[in-house]
């Protein structure tokens, strides 16, 4: 697994979460774009586990905050990962900042920049607003 296939993951996943609703405003998210273009971020990524030696096995994952612009503080996390994906994404993330002598945050956010990057510049698909719901169609494995 590469830092491409991480940040295609990644995405993926993030874009199965929408569309999402600020609780506060009421503002609907119609995609990961949109999201992007109407909040702002709060600092780094947050990850609640430790890394540097075991990876839990009950990993609770990454965070991503942001504010609505109603000042409301809405988050993304890993919740609805498969928790074998979010273990072999953190061993990656595990290795990676070893590597790269950075810490998991600075890696974070790295790899949201670049999905922030490639999902803002994705303009071409999107010229005619008909109906961007049937761009991704994932497969998100979500139990009941
Ligand atoms: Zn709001």
């Amino acid at each position: 697994m590469g830092e491409d296939d991480v940040v295609r993951i990644v995405r993926s996943y993030i874009e199965g979460l929408f569309p999402k609703v600020c609780p506060t405003c009421g503002v609907r998210f119609g995609s990961l774009r949109e999201y992007l273009q109407s909040t702002t971020h709060l600092e780094s990524p947050i990850l609640y586990d430790t890394i540097n030696e075991e990876i839990p096995s009950q990993p609770l994952g990454p965070l991503s905050l942001a504010n609505c612009a109603c000042g409301t503080t809405l988050t993304i996390n890993s919740r609805g990962l498969p928790t074998d994906q979010l273990i072999q994404l953190l061993e990656w993330a595990k290795v990676e900042c070893n590597k790269r002598s950075i810490g998991v945050r600075d890696l974070l956010r790295h790899i949201r920049d670049r999905i922030d990057s490639q999902v803002l510049q994705d303009d071409e698909d999107v010229d005619s607003l008909n109906d961007s719901s049937s761009i991704t169609k994932t497969s998100t494995s979500s139990p009941p």
